[in-house]
């Protein structure tokens, strides 16, 4: 198949590419490297099953040219990442709101099936564990984060509404903390982050009381579970959660990093009103449900912390070996 992948630079983009690719499928990568980078695919270039162009998701001639092309979307272009997300509000609600309307219009037009990256974040404050049916639990419209949240949640419905209405063979997955090699820490990304403290040997800074929680997952994981949704007619019209449930506080997570790395960097607690601009409130504990994922696919995330702590480790090494 032709698969267009939206953000196909991107941390994520990059991954499903090779993992299509090795696949024997043929991929078109479109990205603005805003967040995405020319490095996340630069061992693709030249592979005759992989083109790409720099681009916007909100150029919709291209986009529809780019979905014309091919038999599938993948939807990943989005404004990502805590720190970014705070500091540029427009651009993340006006990126993620029209972008997404430019190309479900466009695949809409065709008739082609489509799936689009969510976020855990969309559950806000709910308590978990999380169920794809759960109520969503935003907070108030004065906090920048929960905007990101409100922007991929209508996402969401626009998908499901061009499902419904129009017939459009659409899926959804809901993205829980993933992390792995070629993630950065400069949009606010907490493992990359903690990796590269260790190896330079700063403080490991850990935001509030460490207490809060998160479910990390390798992207190997992620991006598996991503084809198996394409895979399985019977996903259309749902949304899934692709995450782990191996549950793990920010302190520990801390630890384990320094641990990892030999590294003698202490670690130290920085106030959130330090460490973000005004209007952050973070999630104290976010663990996914992902019986769903396993029931439609007969596939469950499972790579363990530690094998994904060490493969950042890795990569960062070599990166910094490189440079
Ligand atoms: N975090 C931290 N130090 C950092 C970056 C993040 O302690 O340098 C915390 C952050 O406050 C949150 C958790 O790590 O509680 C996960 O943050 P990330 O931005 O990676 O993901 P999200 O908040 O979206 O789950």
């Amino acid at each position: 198949m032709r698969i267009f992948i939206t953000g196909g630079a991107g941390f994520i983009g990059s991954h499903l590419a090779q993992r299509l690719i090795d696949d024997d499928h043929r991929v078109i990568a479109l990205d603005d490297l805003s967040t995405g980078q020319m490095e996340n695919i630069e061992h693709l270039i030249g592979n005759d099953r992989f083109d790409y162009r720099i681009g916007s998701v909100r150029d919709a001639p291209l986009v529809a040219e780019l979905v014309d092309r091919c038999d599938l979307t993948v939807h990943l272009a989005a404004a990502v990442g805590v720190r970014l997300i705070i500091e540029r509000p427009v651009h993340t609600i006006e990126t993620n709101v029209h972008g997404t309307e430019i190309v479900l219009e466009a695949v809409a037009r065709k008739q082609k099936p489509i799936l689009i990256a969510s976020t855990s974040e969309v559950y806000g404050k709910a308590a978990s564990p999380f169920v794809e049916e759960a109520d969503l639990v935003l907070g108030p419209t004065s906090h920048s984060r929960w905007a990101y949240a409100c922007s991929k949640a209508l996402d969401e419905w626009l998908a499901l509404a061009y499902a419904r209405e129009k017939g459009v063979p659409v899926v959804i997955a809901r993205l829980f903390n993933t992390v792995g090699p070629r993630q950065t820490g400069r949009y606010g990304m907490v493992l990359p982050t903690f990796v590269s403290q260790a190896l330079r040997g700063d403080p490991v800074t850990v935001f509030g009381t460490g207490e809060q929680s998160r479910c990390f997952g390798h992207v190997r994981d992620a991006t598996e579970a991503m084809v198996r949704l394409m895979e399985h007619a019977s996903t259309t019209g749902e949304v899934f959660n692709v995450g782990t449930d191996q549950e793990v506080t920010i302190n520990r997570l801390a630890e384990m990093v320094v641990s990892a790395t030999g590294s003698r960097s202490e670690v130290v607690h920085i106030p959130y009103d330090e460490a973000y601009a005004e209007g952050f409130e973070d999630m104290h504990r976010r663990v996914p449900d992902v019986a769903k994922l396993e029931r439609m696919t007969g596939f469950r995330p499972r790579i363990p912390l530690e094998q994904i702590i060490e493969d950042v480790v890795v990569h960062q090494r070599a990166v910094a070996a490189r440079d």
